[in-house]
């Protein structure tokens, strides 16, 4: 695309500190459902389904998991079995050897040093082999204590069309982003975007004839923008929004 194209499309739309909530607005009462798609019922299985998931669906994981977690309920479960085992049984994840070792590093870590739990703190995520910044903020912002804001292949490409950020690298991103989105809103935040990326925003053909932002997007090919524009919610929207768990 045209460097001079692209700055008057930024132009057209306007500073992204004014559209910052017009965007979370929109796409939250299109996407009154983006939660995230992962199952589980503890925070173990939280953070094993979030470390399977890397490089496949969650369609994919769910799978997998609704029978791994019958079988697997502690972290001392995980370790009980030969290798190979927990191999065959995460397999169709893709990648399973290396995710095997992850996750047997990580449940070894929660037994050894923090009594068969999931830390809190987000830090102590960090040190969970095989657990990275995108994991660890999934585990936190699940249980509404969002760090930061998690950054995935949805959210790279949504940030970068709707010119929230010019970078490319994922921490990079995530910065920009926790620098413009209101703290309150890095939960659900990054759900909208991967909902709305699923649904509308497709890598190769994205649908901006009917997108409800195209008009806030530099990034749009829609000929006339459908969406109305930006208004502001009232105190009270904005409150709920804010608490609802993504
Ligand atoms: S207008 Fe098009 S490029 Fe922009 S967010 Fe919507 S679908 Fe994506």
């Amino acid at each position: 695309m045209a460097r001079s194209y692209v700055a008057e499309a930024r132009r057209r739309v306007g500073p992204k500190r004014r559209r910052i909530l017009p965007i979370i607005e929109r796409l939250a009462a299109e996407h009154p459902d983006a939660t995230i798609a992962l199952r589980f019922r503890s925070d173990l299985e939280l953070l094993v389904s979030v470390m399977l998931s890397a490089q496949t669906t969650d369609v994919n994981v769910n799978r997998v998991t609704e029978r791994l977690f019958e079988k697997y309920r502690r972290p001392e479960d995980y370790l009980a079995v030969p290798l190979e085992e927990l191999e065959n049984d995460i397999r169709a994840t893709g990648f399973f050897r290396q995710k095997t070792k992850a996750i047997r590093g990580t449940m070894r870590m929660l037994v050894e040093e923090f009594d068969g739990l999931v830390p809190h703190r987000f830090d102590d995520l960090l040190r969970l082999p095989g657990v990275a910044r995108k994991t660890a903020n999934v585990v936190v912002a699940e249980r509404g204590e969002a760090q930061g804001i998690v950054v995935d292949t949805h959210v790279r490409r949504l940030s970068q069309r709707l010119g929230l950020t010019r970078q490319d690298d994922p921490v990079k991103i995530e910065r920009d982003l926790m620098r413009l989105v209101p703290r309150r809103y890095w939960n659900v935040f990054p759900h909208l975007l991967i909902w709305h990326g699923r649904r509308v925003c497709d890598a190769r053909r994205p649908r901006c004839e009917v997108c409800v932002v195209n008009d806030l997007c530099p990034a749009s090919r829609a000929k006339a923008s459908l969406a109305m524009p930006p208004s502001e919610m009232s105190p009270r929207s904005h409150r709920e929004l804010s608490r609802k768990r993504p």
